[in-house]
């Protein structure tokens, strides 16, 4: 069975990169019909925030990404984390390393001089540890090898291939006993049966690193399988360079609240954003369930791209439901809502939207009071001639029996023609007294939302 996991450490929102590690072990998992699983990575106790694992699990919910069993927290895991790291010791492939800060500074700095790789150089590995003095503090470093080279079958970038050498024996616990990220994101991993690692690829040396514990866990317990590897490549901003929040690196409910981006618009950006199915842009969940693979998944890094993001937003609002969308807008608007005056409103209002924000600006002139306040440009076109003619179009409408757009439009053409006015001249004078603007819907479809009564009244506001 295929398990994945997503890990993120809750130090701040759920950013971009991670929203899309996210939904890339989700897919996968989904896809092989397996078990996707869910680790918060909270054992920075100073830098891991309530606030932080909440907005996680809401962007995670607000993506439509459910986890099949409850999150695990690393932090409450420590005892067990201490408990590899003991048998490793136990069993020689870990040690106690008693060097001082002090010395490690110094090692640092000699290495520094002489333009050396700065790892930690082995010092303790076979010495023993009755030559430290009693009672010393001392950090668990894991043996790693010295000699010959590792390779990863990696899912994404291929066989890479490292020189054991450049892997130091790095610290497992610390000296107050509590686990390194290094060891407990492997035992994690190793107890929650996670058989697909899919992660940013800014962390494939730590896969290096990692294997080594499943290799001596193996030796001492077997059962230990290191699971297959998949670094994804970072998501980098539209210059080229890895995404920040210079770029408009944000998290994921920023999308939501500050860009009016739809769950369903960003998380088929996202999957689009470094995999492909031919040039398809739009995928819709199901779809991308059946087809996601990691043989799609492209070994450069993506560019992220707000335009694209918008356009696809702009596809998935004219397919979204009506009443779904106006319940996202109402609250932008404001208090005094007409829930299902905004619902009929979506048809034409979600035609030339990118973003929910847009379509509640476009919806606003439904709710306004009178007199309704006006924009320059829209008190402009309201001079004395076509304050009379208003006059004039208020009369007939008011003698018109069908309030539809049918009717509506008939009617207003015919006074056109008989003022000898392009439709134009008329309607949008029109348009401004019945919205305070120059943009709107099509003025046919503002007359039969407004409705009879408060149309007529906001003409005849302005009519002469
Ligand atoms: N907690 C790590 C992070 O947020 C992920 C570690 C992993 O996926 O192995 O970068």
């Amino acid at each position: 069975e295929v398990v994945t996991r997503f890990a993120p450490s809750p130090t701040g929102f759920l950013h971009i990169g991670g929203a899309r590690t996210a939904l890339f072990n989700w897919l996968y998992a989904r896809h092989h019909g397996g078990k996707a699983l869910l680790r918060i990575e909270d054992t920075d106790k100073k830098r891991s925030t309530q606030e932080a694992i909440d907005a996680i699990l809401d962007a995670l919910d607000w993506l439509g990404l459910d986890y099949d069993e409850e999150p695990t927290f690393q932090s409450q895991r420590a005892d067990r984390h201490a408990e590899v790291a003991n048998k490793l010791l136990e069993a020689g492939h870990a040690y106690k390393c008693f060097t001082t800060p002090e010395d490690l500074e110094q090692m640092r700095a000699e290495q520094r001089a002489n333009k050396l790789p700065m790892r930690y150089d082995g010092r303790w590995r076979d010495r023993d540890p009755s030559e430290a003095p009693a009672g010393a503090p001392f950090v668990v470093r894991l043996k790693t090898p010295t000699e010959g080279e590792t390779s990863i079958d990696d899912a994404v970038q291929g066989r890479v291939t490292v020189r054991n050498e450049e892997i130091d024996d790095y610290i497992i616990l610390r000296a107050d006993g509590s686990p390194t990220y290094m060891l407990a994101a492997v035992v994690d991993d190793h107890d929650m049966g996670v058989t697909h690692v899919i992660r940013g690829d800014d962390h494939l040396n730590n896969a290096f690193r990692q294997l080594p514990i499943y290799h001596a866990m193996h030796e001492i317990e077997g059962d230990w399988e290191p699971p297959v590897y998949a670094h994804v490549p970072l998501i980098h901003g539209s210059d080229g360079a890895k995404m920040s929040k210079r770029h408009g690196s944000l998290g994921a409910e920023a999308y939501r609240d500050e860009h009016g981006i739809l769950p369903e618009a960003l998380s088929n950006y996202l999957l689009r954003l470094g995999w492909g199915h031919g040039d398809r842009e739009e995928i819709s969940r199901e779809e991308a369930i059946e087809l996601f693979d990691l043989s799609g998944v492209g070994k450069s890094p993506s560019r992220f791209d707000m335009k694209k993001l918008e356009h696809l937003n702009g596809c998935y609002i004219r397919e979204a439901d009506d009443a779904r969308l106006a319940s996202i807008c109402a609250p932008l608007i404001g208090s005094e809502m007409d829930l299902d005056l905004l619902t009929r409103a979506m048809p034409v209002l979600k035609n030339r939207a990118k973003n929910t924000h847009e379509l509640a600006e476009g919806a606003a002139f439904l709710f306004k009071q009178r007199p309704l306040e006006m924009t320059e440009k829209a008190a402009s076109l309201l001079d004395d001639g076509a304050r009379a003619n208003l006059s004039t179009l208020s009369e007939r409408l008011k003698a018109e029996n069908n309030w539809t757009i049918d009717a509506l439009e008939a009617t207003t053409k015919s006074l056109a023609e008989e003022l000898e006015l392009g439709l134009g001249k008329l309607a949008q004078p029109l348009r401004a007294a019945l919205t305070g603007t120059t943009t709107s819907p099509g003025i046919f479809d503002v007359l039969v939302l407004l409705g009879r009564e408060e149309a007529l009244a906001r003409i005849d506001a302005q009519a002469a």
